[in-house]
């Protein structure tokens, strides 16, 4: 085999080089754009800037379009987030102020629309009783997408901190039944949503150095293997989680996650899950790199949008 074909084959193979990743994002080639993510610490308790300046750091960042996908209100005191309790935020004044974030919201996405294209979505909670609650905010809010999330199991923050991950931990008597809880509830949301974009598919292994092993159990690949098999159906964005390189050592979804859902031919898109102006496009460049290596479409898919009646 000559060189040149060599260099063809190991391009085709192995896609393209960091260096020509990161100039293909300079010259617009590949488009940055992001499923989830603009949590802002006017809106998020545990986020930091104001939504305008989110969106403003998107737009000198190079972003083509975003998905704002701010976490959904509590459904009671009893489901907030442990830094909400702390800081007595009730829950009547967080689903107020998640109004307020909506009509923000849509707000900058006219102000700013030639500029950016930007969604007004949200990322859902699971855990008792928040289906029904999201249906609501979905009919009263009118959101162009949603982000389905899992946080909790047995209604504790599995991605809070390694106490409350503990905690949850014990509740379920071991790691193997925790991840079986976490991926059942992901199922259940999954069929009872169907939401266009699922966040962060592997949040349960963010306080679990050993999850390539946790993997291995066979109830768990199962249940990972039934709600891919879920998502390639229903033809649902997989969110390609960059704010995982900074939590852990790699994104969400873990590359043998991924690589199962690439053959299943789910769309993967990029979120990088921004909690301030600072984490606007963090590690894009690091995370299309692992995408192209893997052979994925660089032509994002946008997320499909709810169709409403008026
Ligand atoms: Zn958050
Ligand atoms: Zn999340």
């Amino acid at each position: 085999m000559s060189t040149t074909m060599e260099a063809i084959v190991i391009t085709h193979f192995f896609g393209i080089s960091a260096m020509a990743v990161s100039n293909k994002i300079k010259d617009k080639a590949i488009a940055k754009v992001s499923v989830h993510g603009g949590h802002s610490g006017q809106f998020c308790h545990h986020a930091s800037d104001s939504l305008e300046q989110v969106i403003q750091a998107y737009i000198s960042h190079g972003f083509s379009w975003v998905g704002i996908t701010e976490h959904m209100a509590p459904s009671s005191d009893s489901t907030r987030y442990p830094d909400e309790q702390e800081d007595n935020l009730s829950a009547k004044f967080l689903n107020q102020r998640f109004r307020d974030y909506f009509a923000q919201c849509k707000m900058l996405k006219e102000k700013y629309r030639n500029q950016i294209e930007i969604f007004s979505a949200f990322e859902t909670e699971t855990y008792e009783g928040s289906e029904a609650l999201i249906k609501q905010l979905v009919a009263e809010l009118k959101p162009d997408y949603l982000v389905g999330s899992v946080h909790h199991v047995n209604g504790i923050c599995i991605d809070y901190d390694e106490d409350h991950f503990q905690l949850a931990l014990e509740s379920c008597g071991g790691i193997i039944p925790l991840y079986a809880r976490y991926l059942d509830a992901q199922y259940e949301m999954l069929q009872g949503l169907e939401p266009a974009v699922v966040g962060h598919f592997d949040l349960i292994r963010k306080f679990d150095p050993a999850y390539l092993e946790s993997f291995k159990a066979l109830e768990i690949w199962q249940r990972i293997e039934r709600n891919l098999g879920f998502i390639a159906d229903k033809n649902l964005i997989l969110d390609f989680n960059l704010r995982g390189f900074d939590k852990t050592a790699e994104q969400y979804p873990s590359t043998p996650v991924l690589k199962t859902a690439l053959a299943l031919g789910i769309a993967v898109v990029p979120g990088d899950d921004s909690h301030g102006v600072n984490s606007v496009g963090r590690n894009y460049e690091r995370g299309i790199e692992l995408l192209t290596s893997l052979g994925v479409d660089t032509n994002w898919r946008k997320p499909a949008l709810i169709q409403y009646d008026s």
